[in-house]
């Protein structure tokens, strides 16, 4: 196969409110769809270390979080005394609390550019303003406002890497090397093979 070069893994979680509301497969086609396969996948109850590591992979995660939360705010005109830190260490609480609350589907996509174009098609993190023809943006209308009311993470349905570096550390945590699995599919030779052959006969 040509084009091995831009060949990438990503991580993707289907969080308990994709598996609560069966959107498992209408999610998953759209990968499929867009011509990208699964080099791994499974029905999965989260561990709490698991989540948190997860989370923490980018050491700078708890931080951006909370500034992303205190700007939200303060652009609906309320005033934040709590640091970035300690909005974005409530904020992972609570993202523990949602993740380990029912099953997950845990999956690793693999194709060019799969790490990009995971995050397309998932949507912006706050469906309220995620584009329509994204998941988040079809599927679900939570908002930061709403989840903030009631103290909880945001439900959007699903977790993507955000690039190549953070996708192998996550990958890591959630398979273990022998669940991924290398083969190609029939559509593969269309996709990335640069000879056309044999298609007439
Ligand atoms: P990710 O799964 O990578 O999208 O991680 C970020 C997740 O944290 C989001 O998807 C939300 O579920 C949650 N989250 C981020 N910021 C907030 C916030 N301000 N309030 C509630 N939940 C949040």
């Amino acid at each position: 196969m040509s084009n091995k070069q831009f060949i990438e893994r990503t991580l993707v979680i289907l969080k308990p409110d994709a598996v609560q509301r069966s959107l498992v497969g209408e999610t998953i086609k759209r990968f499929e769809n867009l011509g990208l396969k699964f080099a791994g996948i499974k029905l999965a109850l989260a561990k709490k270390e698991d989540v948190r590591m997860h989370y923490t992979v980018d050491p700078d995660w708890i931080k951006i979080t909370g500034e992303k939360a205190k700007k939200a705010k303060e652009k609906q005109g309320i005033n934040v005394s709590e640091s970035a830190e300690e909005i974005g260490e409530r904020v992972l609480e609570s993202l523990i609390k949602f993740m380990t609350a029912g099953p997950v589907v845990v999956m690793v996509i693999e194709g060019a550019h799969a790490v990009p174009l995971v995050r397309k098609i998932v949507g912006s993190t706050e469906p309220l303003s995620s584009d329509v023809g994204t998941i988040r943006g079809d599927y679900v209308f939570d908002s930061y406002e709403m989840a903030d009311t009631n103290n909880r993470a945001i439900r959007n349905l699903i977790h993507a890497s955000s690039d190549i570096e953070s996708a192998k550390k996550e990958i890591n945590i959630w398979f273990d090397e022998n669940e991924l699995l290398n083969y190609s599919t029939a559509q593969e030779r269309f996709i990335y093979d640069i000879d056309i052959k044999n298609i007439l006969q």
